[in-house]
């Protein structure tokens, strides 16, 4: 039981870590522009990239969290919040349109998140 517990939360972790990297290239490639045309991401972006994966394989909250972006516990140090921060304000409206799945998938989660904290709330409040 256990071990399938695991897999599910290493599944999101993984989604997760591809929905921010599609996010962050997105971003890179509209705002940030490139010699190269193959190449992917800047080294500001690939450098956030990197952190934005590193935080999350070492996130203590993926079990009950569904998205680092609605994480409570912000885990990300200021500079580098700040950047995801416009990168998730500029691709996040735009990924509906590249990735419709996935923006899909991101805007139930942050509903499903809003949602347990209200209702946290109304117990704290009651
Ligand atoms: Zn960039």
């Amino acid at each position: 039981m256990k071990e399938k517990k695991i897999e599910v939360i290493d599944r999101k972790r993984k989604k997760e870590e591809r929905v921010v990297e599609e996010m962050i290239v997105l971003y890179c490639r509209k705002n940030h522009p490139k010699k190269d045309s193959r190449q992917r991401l800047c080294p500001v972006c690939q450098k956030l990239r990197d952190y934005a994966v590193a935080r999350s394989e070492h996130c203590p909250f993926m079990e009950q969290k569904t998205f680092c972006a609605n994480c409570k516990v912000h885990c990300y140090k200021p500079e580098m919040r700040e950047q995801i921060r416009k990168v998730m304000k500029f691709s996040g409206p735009r990924m509906l349109f590249y990735h419709p799945g996935m923006a899909l998938w991101h805007v139930v989660c942050s509903l499903r998140e809003k949602n347990k904290m209200k209702a946290k709330e109304k117990d704290t409040n009651t």
